[in-house]
Formats: structure tokens, sequence, C-alpha cells
């Protein structure tokens, strides 16, 4: 049975490197139908955060990247935080230590540059294999100045190679990696440790993780070579390191850039559909001719063998225009509900939920929202978009280069529209639309831009936004009256 997991640090807000990963497990284990496990890998006291923490399952369940077993829901595996399991770390350390998989080492930073400058060798090349061998005298010796030292695994005097799913078989020359630090001197297990202790109990199968994370694997499966040995692991998982994350200039997308930031995205009005589309691009896709997919169509598609090792780059442009193609594939109430918190948050209407919405305000965004749904790529434009159609005639703020773009001819049509305003029985959309080409297009000839123009800026005070006659419907008869006035005393 496949068994994957997600395990992020909760050490900063989520990005979209992190989110990548868990998309690609999530679709894998419900491709397979295997079972997807959600840990938390908190055992770095300094720099863990319990808002981190809440930020990362939080923008899980707003994505909808739902987990099979672990924090929060429990399983057969558990405690799913590292920093609950301190104690399977220890027994396992000790195990690596008596059967000599690991060795305590006392060597500090500065003595292994030492002994490598006294060879003629580079000083960074990293430990030495010093204590390797170390008798109990020299521990004593050692322990009696005072040292403490940390546990280290020993390498193998052997190439380490794996089969990647992504990229093919890797080998790491003997030599090249050095023996590694799994627990530190004050006892504390490293990730080197604890990543793989805990895949191996829960009895991952599949290992698919970022690329950042390659130099670490050569180590791991030396680890569980010692554990399977030891009984602690019964097999060793395949790994698959999914293609680095680009941002601007073929650098690596920094964590810190606002473009990796999740919450970001999320405040800006990507909806869940429209970003987990576009990270499910980022090393995969779906097919040569199409990149707009929902996440059943990805599960459905997806396998890991298809991820491509190149880099992918993260184009915003790109991710903005697949939202909007989410955006208008919302049911219209679903949208509708969706756009409220991002207009309460301008004070756009007085509640944050379509439930909680006056009357009055319901009816306007019943009828505003139609509108908006093609025309927006962000929810976040929504305000900006929508805004005129819930305030009064006095607070329009007219857009400067609007009004200096208006023709001379725009006081008549200003005039006439008022008129025909006054005139109408019926003020729905149909209606004022028949009765401004009749009079205005057709017995004033005048050209359709230029006739609509001035009626756009009268009502919203700008060039850009909903269709005029639509608003002007919405806004109803007295207030259209009100504005062509106020532009026009
Ligand atoms: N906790 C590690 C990280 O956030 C996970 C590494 C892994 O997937 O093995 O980088």
């Amino acid at each position: 049975d496949v068994r994957v997991r997600f395990c992020p640090s909760p050490t900063g807000t989520p990005h979209v490197g992190m989110v990548r990963t868990c998309l690609f497990n999530y679709a894998y284990a419900r491709h397979v139908g295997g079972t997807f496990v959600f840990r938390i890998e908190d055992t770095d006291a300094a720099r863990d955060s319990v808002e981190s923490f809440d930020q990362i399952i939080e923008s899980l369940k707003w994505l909808g990247l739902d987990w099979d077993e672990g924090v929060g829901i429990g399983g057969p595996h558990g405690p799913y935080r590292q920093s609950e399991r301190s104690d399977i770390y220890q027994d396992v350390a000790a195990k690596l230590l008596a059967g000599g998989y690991a060795y305590e080492s006392f060597s500090t930073p500065e003595e292994v540059e030492a002994r490598h400058k006294a060879k003629g060798e580079d000083p960074k090349l990293g430990y030495d294999g010093y204590d390797r061998d170390l008798s109990e005298d020299q521990k004593a010796a050692f322990r009696a100045e005072g040292r403490k030292p940390v546990l280290r695994m020993r390498m193998p005097d052997a190439d380490v190679t794996f089969d990647d799913l992504v990229r093919g078989e890797i080998t790491f020359k003997v030599g090249s990696v050095p023996d590694y630090v799994i627990v530190r001197a004050n006892g504390d297990p490293l990730y080197t440790l604890t990543n793989p202790v805990d895949d191996a109990m829960m009895e991952i199968t599949h290992v698919l993780r970022g690329e950042d994370l390659l130099s670490s694997t050569p180590r791991q499966v030396v680890l569980y070579a010692a554990l399977e040995e030891l009984g602690v692991a019964s097999f060793t998982p395949r790994f698959g390191h999914l293609p680095y994350v680009m941002g601007e200039g073929n650098k690596k997308l920094s964590k810190r850039d606002p473009k990796s930031n999740l919450l970001i995205h999320r405040e800006n009005g990507m909806v869940p559909e429209g970003l987990l589309n576009y990270l499910g691009l980022l090393g995969w896709s779906i097919a040569a001719d199409r990149d707009v997919f929902s996440k059943e169509e990805m599960i459905e598609a997806f396998d890991i063998e298809d991820v491509n090792p190149n880099p992918a780059r993260f184009d915003e442009k790109k991710c903005i225009a697949i939202n909007a193609d989410h955006i208008r594939l919302l049911d219209e109430d679903d949208f509708r509900g969706r756009l409220v918190p991002y207009l309460h948050r301008e004070g756009v209407v007085s509640a944050s939920t379509y439930s909680d919405l006056p009357e009055g305000e319901r009816a306007i965004l019943d009828a505003a929202a139609p509108l908006a749904q093609t025309r927006m790529q962000l929810l976040g434009e929504a305000p900006d978009l929508m805004r005129f159609l819930f305030i009064g005639a006095e607070g329009i703020e007219y857009n400067e280069k609007a009004i200096s773009k208006l023709r001379d001819t725009a006081p008549t049509v200003l005039e006439a529209a008022a008129e025909v305003f006054e005139g109408l029985q019926e003020f729905d959309a149909e209606h004022v639309k028949a009765a401004l080409d009749a009079k205005l297009v057709e017995e004033m000839g005048i050209k359709p831009r230029f006739a609509f123009g001035p009626l756009f800026v009268a009502m919203t005070g700008t060039n850009v936004s909903l269709p005029v006659v639509d608003s002007i419907a919405i806004l109803g008869k007295d207030e259209a009256i009100k504005r062509i006035r106020q532009l026009q005393p």
C-alpha cells in the first residue's frame, strides 16, 4: 500500500514550494488510493512557532488538501508531532550507538579545520572521521576535559546509490558525504535522524520532496539500512525530488518573496482551485494543449513518473490568468459568497458572510455578481470594481483622467440621458438600453462610444468597471439621475 507524507517544519509563513510538495504528495496518494500522512517536524524550538503551525493547518484546510492520518486526527503511528516523539528518537539513537552504526564524536569544528589544513586539504571539506574509532580511554579523556559528544552516523566505505522517481539513478561517491550528526551534544535529535525514523515507523513508501533536500538523501538511505538491520524499519522508501521553483532572473524563489507567500495569494484573491491548478503546473502538466484543470482531474491524471526534473518558473501573470479561469467556472452562488469577505474587508458591504448581509446589499450583490464574474482575475479586485454600486452619489470619487477624456458632447449627452431616465416607467437594463439607443444614438446621431462613455464616468467615477447599462439599472432611476446631476449641475 502506498503511504506518502507531508511533513513541514513550522518555521514561517506557508510558501508555494511547500504547498506544491503537499499537493504532489496528496495527488499521488489519491491517484493510487494510498494514504496521505500529515506530520509536523517541530524539533527546532528556536525556530518553530505556533503561528506558523496554525497557518499551515489553516492553509491546508483552505486548499482542501485533506489528510488521512496525522496531526489533529491521529492514526496508528502517532503522535504526529515530532516534539511529542522525543522518547522514540532517544531509543533509536541508543540502538544506533550500541550497534556501532553511530558513534560519539568530540571534535570541535576548529579542530576538524586544523586537521585538514595540516594535511594541506581544503579546511571546509567537512568532518574527517577522526572520532570513528576512539578507544574508551580516549573518550574518557575528552569527557574529563568537560566535552560532550555529538552522535554521528558512520557513512559506509562505498558509493551510495538510489533510484530517484523523478531523476533516475543518483550516485554519491564514496567519501563525498561526511559522517553526519544525528544527535546534538545537548541530546536534541536532528532532522537527519527524526525524519527517516518517522518515515520508517510510519511506513512511508514514497518520499516526495523538494530538490533542496536531495543532499540529505544519501545520508538517509544509509540510516534506513541501519534501521532495517535493527528491525526499526522494514524497508527503504523510494525517493522523488521535485524541481526547484524559480523566481525572477533564474534565481530560486525566495521564501521571503511575497510571490511565495501563500497567505498573500489568498489576500489578493486567488481562489484555492486556481492556486492548486497553478502549483500543479510547477513541474508537471496534465496535457500538452491544456493547463486549466480541477483538483479531481489532477488526481485522475497524476503520476510521479511524469514529474519534470527541470526547474519550474513561478510566473505570476500565468498564475493570475489561471485564477481568472477558475473564477469563471464557479457557480453563481458560490462566487457571490466568496466575494463578500473581500468586499467587507474594504468596507464596501457591512458583513463578512453573504447570509449576514442586509437585504439591500444582498440585492445589489445578486444583481452585480454575474457581471463581475467574467471581469475579474482576483477576488481582491471586487471592491474597486463594485464599490460604486453600494455607495451613494456623494461617495463617488471622480478619476481625473476619466473626466479629462470627456468630449465636448458629454454635457449634451448627459442632459439627454437624464431626460430619458425621467420618462422611463420600467427601469431594467433592457428598457434603459433601448431608450438610450433610441435617443442618443439614433435620434441625436452620437456614436455609441461617446454616448455611453460619459454615462459610465457619471455612474462610476472612472472608465473601467462593470457594464454601464446594467449598472444604471442596478442603481435605479433616482440614483442614476442624481449622479448625472452631480457630475453636471
Ligand atoms: N521538515 C522538512 C522541511 O520542511 C521536511 C523534509 C522532507 O520532506 O523530508 O524541509
